[in-house]
């Protein structure tokens, strides 16, 4: 047998009572007389039990892999562990479940940041970090406390820590992954909900630095995305605890807001010496945010291992580059770069649609947009840039006939194909039956390795979409509009709910559509490295968000990078290894010289 190989069944997929048994029927050690796959648990109303079981004594690991094939619903993985893992897990959800090896170290006064992909067990970490979850240290059929925890992780940075879990001494705050969700659990107004929270009597000095203000008196049903993270950030900075765990703070939220939300987190760890666990999977944010960095890798769903605490620099390079140096761990084939110089000054594309000035004013002039008319070329990624409520959106519209310009006429004879900010695909549909619905390419082998493969929906296809998770939802939305014919795609927002993963394969994935399909790709994203990788020009947009907004004419990246970090004050450095943009502290001498020269980011 391989020791050091695990099957994991996920019980959601798994449908004994819609296969006739074929992993069982086909296993090698099943049929000779052997019990590796077996049935259990209760009878179903078809009288057949409910579960397979598969005995990871016996089964012969992932060079087999037979009953991984057969399996009609793909609910089964057999995987051999990386041998380089020699640990004990910390927690096991049961026999053919998840298991997790290895756990953060939060410590006072820190952020201490997780990088890796979701389903990692990042949150498993968490509620076992809160006290939650007394982990079994995948010990099944034997009795495990806390003592025999404390005891397994004695000697470590983990021990005080774990201590303070059993005599119950930790206390904890956490801001959700899916801030779209809290108008489910609560009715009121954004004052009421924050109220509720204030126990350090800092909510004035936190609704100031996030701009809540404006939306003190509105029902929380009315926010927009953008609103409810930085609500639901305050929330949780506004409780005094010791532990203050946020899953995502960027979502929705503009560079302008990314790096306030960062700051506030940094003050509250400093000032008052309390504990920070961030994940977050804007590398440039984490990279501002955190001390130390635990980098999380495995099989989404099967197992996941946290690392031991690596600089923040070199967990960020050890995860770029797919290697990681300490633990001896390919965790991508290939490396992610970044152009130190500023790429393709011009591309040399011809016109795709040319526009003029054009004006837009809401209702009474509550808000107006005044447009730079330009060019947008073939088969060129143009990356759009700005804060919240500055008109991106309203832009886009305007391009796609949606709404019509008070002044200036942008009647372009184009079929533009759109994802909106909000994905609302929720309707009762699988997501085979919607994607099919929209290109007869759905299925081809073309169409699976370009859009289906690197945006992960293999695994999803026979899901409904009201079913999906905010991630699956946003890669459906993607390969949606991917998939359509048109003259011009436009992506709103698209890196929302994506990990950093498949941030990187979305972002690959729309470059080489563009490439191939010489199509032409607007994106409008606050995510600076997803922005540097995709875009080939850039479209600034700045004003007073909510009342003034101006879009200038799409430019070379450099003028534009250049043009909206001044905006906002901040600049970046490269790192040395990597040329992975950084973003320096303000005022260093760096920040300062850059600000001088003019070079906000490819100095
Ligand atoms: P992340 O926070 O990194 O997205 P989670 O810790 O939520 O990951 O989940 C990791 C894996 O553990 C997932 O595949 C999930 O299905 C599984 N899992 C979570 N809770 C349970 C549970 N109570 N029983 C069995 N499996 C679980
Ligand atoms: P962005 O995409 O940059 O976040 P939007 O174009 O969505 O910005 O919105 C710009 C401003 O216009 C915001 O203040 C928004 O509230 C306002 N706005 C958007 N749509 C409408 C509308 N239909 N009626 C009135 N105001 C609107
Ligand atoms: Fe049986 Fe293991 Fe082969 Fe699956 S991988 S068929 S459980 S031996």
């Amino acid at each position: 047998m391989a020791d050091d190989s695990i099957a994991v069944v996920d019980l959601d997929r798994c449908q004994p009572d819609r296969c006739s048994y074929e992993c069982k029927n086909y296993c090698p050690p099943n049929r000779t007389g052997k019990e590796c796959i077996t049935l259990r648990g209760e009878e179903t109303d078809q009288g057949q039990p409910e579960q397979v079981h598969i005995s990871e004594e016996i089964c012969l690991g992932e060079t087999c892999g037979i009953c991984v094939e057969k399996c009609p619903f793909d609910a089964i993985e057999i995987i051999n562990l990386p041998q380089e893992l020699q640990d004990d897990p910390a927690h096991r959800y049961g026999e053919n479940a998840f298991s997790l090896y290895g756990l953060p170290a939060p410590q006072d006064g820190q952020v201490t940041g997780i990088l890796g992909p979701n389903g990692i067990g990042k949150t498993t970490a968490v509620r076992i970090l809160a006290g939650e979850l007394e982990p079994n240290l995948g010990r099944h059929g034997e009795p495990v406390d806390w003592d025999d925890v404390l005891e397994a992780y004695r000697g470590t940075e983990l021990q005080e820590y774990i201590a303070d879990v059993r005599d119950g001494e930790v206390t904890v705050a956490r801001k959700p992954q899916y801030v779209d969700q809290i108008p489910n659990s609560f009715d009121g107004n954004t004052r009421e909900l924050l109220e509720r929270t204030d126990e350090r009597d800092a909510l004035d000095h936190l609704v100031e630095r996030l701009s809540i203000g404006p939306v003190m008196d509105q029902s929380i049903d009315d926010l927009s995305g953008g609103e409810l993270q930085r609500v639901a950030l305050a929330a949780t900075l506004a409780r005094d605890t010791d532990f203050y765990f946020l899953d995502e703070i960027t979502p929705y939220l503009d560079i302008g807001q990314r790096v306030t939300a960062a700051r506030l987190i940094r003050e509250l760890a400093e000032e008052e010496d309390r504990s920070m666990l961030v994940v977050e999977h804007d590398l440039a944010i984490l990279d501002l945010l955190a001390d130390t960095l635990h980098v999380a890798y495995g099989e989404p769903g099967a197992y996941g291992v946290v690392t031991s605490p690596k600089s923040v620099r070199n967990g960020i390079n050890e995860y770029l580059a797919g290697y990681l140096d300490n633990e001896n761990m390919r965790i991508r084939p290939n490396p992610i770069e970044f152009e130190e110089h500023a790429p393709r000054t011009e591309s040399r594309g011809e016109t795709l649609v040319e526009y003029p000035d054009l004006t837009k004013r809401y209702g009474d002039g509550e808000f107006s947009l005044e447009v730079d008319g330009g060019e947008i070329r073939r088969n060129e990624v143009l990356g759009i840039v700005g804060p919240n409520g500055i008109g991106k959106s309203t832009f886009a519209k305007l391009l796609t006939g949606n709404l019509e310009s008070d002044e200036g006429d942008a009647d372009l004879d184009l079929d533009i194909s759109y994802k909106p900010q909000y994905v609302t695909i929720d309707q009762h549909m699988r997501v085979d039956a919607f994607l099919s619905s929209i290109t007869n390419q759905f299925g081809s082998s073309y169409w699976n390795t370009e859009i289906a493969q690197p945006l992960q929906l293999e695994r999803i296809m026979e899901q409904n979409l009201s079913d999906l998770s905010g991630g699956e939802r946003q890669r459906v939305a993607i390969a949606a509009c991917l998939s359509d014919s048109a003259d011009l795609y436009l992506l709103d927002e698209p890196s929302a709910h994506l990990d950093v993963e498949q941030r990187v394969q979305a972002t690959s994935a729309i470059r080489r559509y563009a490439e191939q399909q010489d199509a032409t790709v607007m994106v409008i994203d606050h995510d600076i490295y997803m922005i540097d990788l995709l875009a080939d020009r850039l479209m600034v947009f700045d004003g007073e968000p909510a009342v003034h907004g101006r879009a200038g004419t799409p430019q070379s990246m450099r003028g534009g990078m250049n043009e909206f970090l001044a905006n906002l004050e901040v600049t970046f450095r490269r790192d040395e290894r990597t040329s992975r943009p950084r973003i320096n502290k303000p005022d260093s001498q760096l920040d300062k010289q850059q600000k001088a020269d003019g070079e906000y980011y490819y100095a």
